[in-house]
């Protein structure tokens, strides 16, 4: 029966946590930080051009980006905190956090990270990126819900797009104890065809 479970709650590509009990497992966490007047942090991250990629090298190529992006996120987290895979190219990484730098350290781990891969795109940038969208809520921002959490954080994202992709978007939440802070990191290829002959 616990095979059965885990097999159920995780993605057969990544090994992440899937879509399955994604909502109650978020639900949980936030729910938890919130008792225990923590910090709460939501990545949201999605893979750049992704479409293209998969229509360039084949579907096939395309899942291996996916899988090496989810080894990525793992590994620029700790024991604790939560990665789900929640569509084809998209993530959301949740957990409890000290302060904001913290955060948005996790956040450019995982931007920086897949970066450092240098996976091949036809691209003007010439490999695979991903853009990364992140909220910081802390403990006085009581009238928030996980689902405005979360879209908040989509939000960013989507800021993180339309900024040209490839960077990290930040923010805490304001509530009247907390300024709002606002952080946005974006790093210049130095060489941006690394397998090029
Ligand atoms: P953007 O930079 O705006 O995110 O553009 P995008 O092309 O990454 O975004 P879009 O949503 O247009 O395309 C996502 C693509 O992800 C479409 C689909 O072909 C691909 N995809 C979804 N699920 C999978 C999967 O499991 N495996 C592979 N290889 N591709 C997938
Ligand atoms: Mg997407
Ligand atoms: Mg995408």
């Amino acid at each position: 029966m616990k095979l059965l479970k885990h097999l159920s709650d995780t993605d057969a590509l990544t090994g992440l946590s899937g879509r399955h009990n994604y909502n109650e497992r978020a639900q949980s966490l936030y729910h938890a930080t919130r008792l225990q007047g923590a910090n709460f942090g939501v990545i949201v991250c999605d893979i750049d051009n992704f479409k293209l990629y998969n229509d360039t090298f084949g579907h096939g190529k395309g899942d291996v980006v996916i899988k090496k992006t989810a080894d990525v996120l793992l590994s620029s987290t700790r024991n604790n905190d939560l990665c789900f895979r929640i569509g084809g190219e998209e993530f959301v990484v949740l957990m409890k956090v000290y302060d904001a730098e913290n955060l948005f350290y996790a956040a450019e781990r995982m931007r920086q990270g897949v970066e450092a891969l240098a996976i091949p795109h036809v691209t003007e940038r010439g490999i695979v990126t991903l853009s990364v969208g992140a909220v910081m809520l802390p403990p006085q921002a009581r009238d928030w819900s996980y689902t405005d959490a979360f879209d908040y954080a989509d939000k960013q994202l989507y800021a993180a797009k339309h900024g040209g992709r490839n960077q990290t978007v930040f923010e805490v939440v304001k509530t009247d104890q907390v300024p709002v802070l606002s952080l946005r990191a974006k790093k210049t290829l130095l060489n941006p065809h690394p397998n090029s002959p």
